[in-house]
């Protein structure tokens, strides 16, 4: 399961949330697309990334991986609402709830990514079959994979790790806007979260 909660504290303060968002206005409304900077390329050394990943994400995203099919990240995934599927490594937006589908695999699919720019498709030719690769364009973190047995509209069927996604529901995307910044190692010093489990 993803440790990194960059944006957890943002989910005790809810009435200061709403109220900066009134004051911040017109700029929330670019909250779907605001990578302004998601072009910029992500690199980092293996060490680094070590910092940031656990275990699992860390074999996965960076060492092209696959985490275990209806593992329990597999349920949570199931589980979540509305919201958005970002690179758990870069934090690029990838995909979005309402493109999710229960491909019967046991990894998270989706029909469609968010956006094609946001993704690379690579041949791979391992394990003696051509699959297309899904990559995070901006930091080349493995995601997994895209088939073309999915469902309508596009028919493809992109089946990712969840080890590679940090899901961010609806209701956080729009309290966190304000301090995407203030991700990273700070977030230890947080609140802890209430568990919900
Ligand atoms: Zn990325």
């Amino acid at each position: 399961m993803p440790a990194i909660q960059f944006d957890a504290k943002t989910e005790t303060d809810d009435a200061e949330s709403e109220a900066s968002e009134a004051k911040t206005g017109a700029k929330d409304k670019k909250s779907d697309d605001d990578e302004a900077d998601d072009t910029k390329k992500v690199v980092k050394t293996d060490a680094e990334w070590r910092k940031i990943l656990t275990p699992m994400q860390l074999k996965v995203a960076r060492k092209k991986g696959t985490e275990p099919a209806f593992g329990p990240a597999y349920a949570k995934f199931k589980k979540e609402g509305e919201g958005t599927y970002q690179c758990v490594c870069c934090g690029q937006t990838l995909f979005k709830s309402d493109t999710k589908f229960d491909s019967g695999t046991g990894w998270p699919s989706f029909y469609q990514a968010i956006d094609e720019k946001k993704i690379r498709r690579i041949d791979d030719t391992s394990d003696g079959m051509l699959r297309i690769e899904v990559e995070c364009s901006r930091c080349d973190g493995h995601l997994g994979h895209v088939f073309s047995d999915g469902p309508r509209p596009t028919g493809e069927r992109f089946c990712m790790n969840y080890a590679s996604l940090k899901f961010v529901s609806k209701k956080d995307a729009e309290k966190g806007t304000k301090d995407k910044d203030a991700g990273g190692p700070k977030a230890k010093g947080s609140k802890p979260k209430e568990s919900k489990d």
